[in-house]
């Protein structure tokens, strides 16, 4: 639905809907007339994704802007759930996993997408050499020397961000700052030179 009329001059990434009614998350797509607005159920309620039909979400969706009146186009309806896993192999022979076929994690900290175009272009300029016979096929082993860490340390990181908001917890991974978990880590393969042998994997603090 258009809310410009709403909003103007305001703008907002994500803003969090509460009222007795409805609790969720709204989220610019365009920032005018496309939106995802993200809204819980608990299954250990009998609640499943079923349940959210086009016209309950429209119904959703009314009270948590406040206007009956809305014109509403629903594009598409997902069921998602926040998700710790990291693969353990990221190779297998000519197989290769990257994104979220090889990790996933809560979206805390968006770092899911991120953390897979890393993967990606990590293993493409790898791939190109090998197939263009500039490197020897072993240069793919690193692949997953390489990425293994740093994805088992991110997505580790998303999770604590998640729980430690839901449990008021704190890891020793938030004292990180949010730079340096998306680019403050050093990788260690065959394919490095170290500079020396105590070089250290992460980095908890950039200098920027
Ligand atoms: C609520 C939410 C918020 C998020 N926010 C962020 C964020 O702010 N920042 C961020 O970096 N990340 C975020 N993410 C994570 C991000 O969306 C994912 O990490 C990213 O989309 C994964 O990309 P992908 O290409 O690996 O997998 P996907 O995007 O899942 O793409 C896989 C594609 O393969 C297709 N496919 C599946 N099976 C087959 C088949 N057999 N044949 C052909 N095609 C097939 C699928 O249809 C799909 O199009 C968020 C995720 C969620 C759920």
């Amino acid at each position: 639905a258009d809310l410009s009329r709403f909003l103007k001059p305001s703008q907002f990434g994500w803003i969090q809907i509460l009222n007795p009614e409805v609790f969720g998350a709204l989220i610019t797509v365009n920032n005018r007339d496309e939106w995802i607005y993200h809204v819980t159920y608990n299954p250990s309620n009998g609640e499943s994704p079923e349940d959210f039909s086009e016209e309950r979400c429209c119904e959703i969706l009314k009270k948590a802007i406040g206007v009956s009146s809305l014109d509403i186009v629903i594009f598409s309806i997902l069921p998602w759930a926040a998700a710790e896993q990291t693969a353990t192999r990221f190779q297998d022979n000519r197989v290769f996993l990257i994104g979220d076929a090889a990790h996933l994690m809560p979206p805390t900290g968006g770092f899911g997408s991120n953390t897979g175009i890393q993967d990606a272009h990590n293993l493409a300029w790898k791939l190109a050499a090998v197939i263009h016979k500039q490197a020897h096929p072993r240069l793919l082993q690193t692949y997953h020397d390489e990425r293994h860490y740093a994805v088992e340390l991110t997505t580790k990181y998303a999770s604590d961000l998640l729980f430690s908001v839901i449990k008021k917890g704190v890891s020793t991974l938030n004292s990180m700052d949010h730079t340096a978990v998306t680019v403050g880590y050093k990788y260690n393969s065959t394919a490095i030179i170290k500079e020396n042998s105590d070089t250290p994997h992460r980095m908890d603090q950039l200098e920027l």
